[in-house]
């Protein structure tokens, strides 16, 4: 076996296991595997192991990836920062965006979405505290998702957030229950909102048993990333991770 297939099959346990623990089914929970800065062979190799949906957070690097992939029934999603004037193969090429926080790029997203193509599934990234991060604050959250529920050809899925790097397990544990509280709290004023994106490799079982249907695991699956790719003049991918992330 591969590493990849290793890892895989080792994540795939404990995401059942911490559903188990949460009293939730196995099935609720999607893994969305991180491949950035990870070449196409092992994307590949993950989707010999059976892998299907793969998170991208650079277009620029995404596109020739995905690409070289065609053949593949992959799920692309996109998790990274979204520049408004640089949507338009995401809403060509990807199946679903993890990372809306304002109401252009939606409005973008929906117009160049192809009308051949399945609505395309978003979320809106929450900021919960973390000023360095991207996302609405949670009191503009009814506001954003109001606006994206009237546009056509998006589909609005849930929430996402990121809590603060460097946290351990119990204090990420606080910013999960408070997305899934803001869901809750959306979903009484009539939004249908079923999916939460939260949980990443040092993490995900807290995510889990707070509620969440979509982890984004990279290193845990693909091992370390490559250096972090350099910011790129025409803004696709804004180079923003750092080697903590
Ligand atoms: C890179 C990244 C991940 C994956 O992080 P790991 O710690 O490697 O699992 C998840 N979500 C987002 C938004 C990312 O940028």
């Amino acid at each position: 076996m591969t590493d990849i297939t290793e890892h895989l099959s080792s994540v795939r346990e404990r995401v059942r296991k911490a559903a188990e623990r949460a009293g939730r089914n196995a099935d609720e929970v999607t893994i969305v595997a991180v491949s950035k800065q990870q070449p196409a062979d092992a994307v590949q190799a993950a989707y010999r192991a059976g892998q299907r949906h793969f998170g991208e957070s650079y277009v620029q690097e995404a596109v020739p990836k995905m690409d070289s992939l065609r053949e593949l029934d992959t799920v692309w999603h996109f998790i990274g920062r979204i520049q408004a004037n640089k949507t338009r193969p995401i809403a060509e090429r990807f199946h679903w965006v993890h990372t809306i926080d304002r109401e252009r790029v939606a409005r973008r997203l929906a117009e160049q979405r192809p009308f051949y193509a399945p609505p395309l599934n978003v979320l809106i990234q929450v900021n919960l505290g973390d000023p360095r991060k991207a996302g609405v604050a949670p009191e503009e959250a009814a506001e954003l998702a109001a606006a994206i529920a009237h546009l056509p050809r998006l589909a609005l899925r849930g929430l996402m957030t990121i809590p603060p790097a460097g946290l351990d397990e119990r204090a990420a544990s606080t910013y999960f229950a408070r997305l899934a509280k803001l869901r809750d709290d959306l979903e009484n004023a009539g939004f249908s909102l079923p999916d939460l994106s939260m949980g990443m490799s040092d993490d995900f079982e807290a995510a889990i048993a707070a509620g969440a249907t979509l982890v984004r695991l990279g290193t845990s699956i693909f091992g370390r990333r490559a250096a972090r790719p350099e910011p790129s003049p025409d803004g696709l991918g804004d180079g923003r991770l750092t080697a903590a992330e």
